[in-house]
């Protein structure tokens, strides 16, 4: 980095900018998460990333974007690497605008990366990446916002360490966080396109608002960050380890919530029943 920059002037003695501005970041999807993320990763130094996205930016999505109305019509990837930019110049990215479900070479991309932002909107290409990220000892951090913003949760996957997804929706399946609980874009095709087209009444408010994703993209942003410490010779000063890998956060008494910001935090070990975890320990052997 230019010696002269003050860009991160205030920073520096909080951590070593220029060791953790060296992170490669994966970002699978830049939609509201994605960017949220994306936007707080630049801000905290990172420096490289490679952005993934088959859309443009709608005026629908402005609200809860990182990218403004300036930016309706781009594509998603190249609307937020412009905007990384005008935060940093010095950013550099690989853009994608691909689906990630027909990326060939998945394997090698993810290898490629310090960590993995998974903030794709649907449980195929979560799936695909998790696959991906066990398979080639990738970190990666997936954020979800449950329906209506009432909460959320962020879960980082820690190669040798942690369980996968695969695990932690075994586990949640028999968890109150499970019950009766949607993600937002976890509806059908059908519903989807009722939220994003027809008022449909019912599911017309699903969306949160984006004070009630940014708590959980806050808590994305600072695991993916911990992810990208973990792999760093030397832990930076002032960011001591995460303890667990998952957290559930909700934003207000709504099941399965029962108060305003209320916590919970585990630590899921690699599962003994998930196919994808004993697939790669089979492979180490
Ligand atoms: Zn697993």
């Amino acid at each position: 980095m230019d010696s002269k920059s003050k860009l991160f002037e205030r920073i520096e003695r909080l951590y070593d900018v220029g060791l953790i501005g060296q992170a490669k970041v994966l970002v699978a999807g830049c939609g509201s998460g994605g960017s949220q993320v994306a936007l707080q990763l630049a801000m905290s130094g990172i420096r490289n990333f490679s952005l993934y996205d088959n859309q443009t930016l709608g005026e629908e999505n402005v609200i809860r974007h990182a990218c403004g109305l300036r930016y309706v019509g781009w594509n998603k990837t190249e609307a937020l690497l412009d905007l990384l930019r005008d935060r940093n110049p010095e950013i550099k990215a690989e853009i994608h605008n691909e689906d990630l479900m027909e990326t060939v070479d998945l394997d090698d991309r993810v290898r490629d990366a310090s960590v993995v932002i998974l903030a794709t909107d649907n449980e195929p290409s979560r799936f695909r990446l998790n696959e991906a990220c066990v398979r080639t000892g990738t970190p990666f951090v997936v954020g979800k916002v449950f329906t209506r913003g009432i909460g959320g949760e962020v879960f980082a996957y820690r190669p040798k360490e942690g369980g996968c997804l695969g695990c932690l929706e075994m586990l949640l399946e028999r968890s109150k966080f499970r019950d009766k609980v949607r993600e937002i874009d976890l509806v059908s095709q059908e519903e989807r396109d009722a939220m994003y087209g027809l008022p449909v009444a019912e599911i017309k408010d699903s969306p949160g608002l984006n004070v009630d994703i940014a708590f959980i993209t806050n808590f994305h942003t600072r695991f993916a960050l911990d992810a990208i410490a973990r792999r760093l010779p030397e832990r930076p000063r002032n960011m001591e380890p995460i303890p667990g890998n998952y957290v559930a956060w909700g934003n207000r008494p709504v099941h399965p919530f029962d108060k305003h910001f209320q916590i919970e935090k585990m630590s899921l070990p690699p599962l003994d029943a998930c196919k994808i975890c004993q697939e790669e320990n089979g492979d180490d052997v």
